[in-house]
């Protein structure tokens, strides 16, 4: 059942834990070593593609100005557990670093929404190669989700 005002679309027939590339991201950067390691609020504007039929998910986002934008990081292995980033005399647990090399390479950036046009979305924050699979985009819940007291915490519903 879906609420009035709601719309549904035909989904993939996919198993449990397969993701659906919903779009692609196109930024300046043709390699992984030309990227920044995160992006910055004031790095270029990048273009993030929004494939059908999930264009009409656009719908009230120009209300927001950050979003969190989650991508699949496709060029990097996944099988490392402990790595040791560059300039580093250390090993660290995959967990315990932002490396794009994890065994779900999803990467996340929140980034300033530029304007929307279409089934595209221009912003400034990523910092991930030309072409990049995008997952998903959702407001930055600072902008979002009223803030409750540690009090209130256990009535959240998860929704919003
Ligand atoms: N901001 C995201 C995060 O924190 O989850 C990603 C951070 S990760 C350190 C960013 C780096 O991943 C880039 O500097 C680049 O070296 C690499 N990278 C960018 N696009 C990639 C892709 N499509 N596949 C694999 N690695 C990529």
């Amino acid at each position: 059942m879906i609420r009035p005002g709601e719309r549904a679309v035909e989904y993939p027939s996919l198993g449990d834990a397969s993701v659906v590339y919903i779009g692609r991201i196109h930024t300046p950067w043709r390699y992984r070593d030309d990227c920044p390691r995160q992006g910055k609020l004031d790095g270029p504007v990048c273009r993030i593609e929004i494939f059908e039929p999930w264009v009409g998910a656009l719908t009230g986002i120009e209300a927001f100005s950050q979003l969190q934008v989650l991508y699949w990081l496709d060029r990097s292995r996944r099988d490392l557990v402990l790595q040791r980033p560059r300039r580093s005399e250390k090993s660290l647990g995959t967990f315990a670093l932002r490396s794009p090399v994890r065994p779900n390479p999803i990467g996340l950036s929140l980034v300033d929404l530029v304007a929307v046009e279409g089934s595209s979305l221009l912003v400034r924050g990523l910092d991930c190669v030309d072409g990049t699979p995008l997952i998903d985009l959702k407001p930055d819940h600072c902008h979002h989700t009223p803030s409750s007291r540690p009090a209130d915490a256990g009535n959240e519903t998860g929704q919003g």
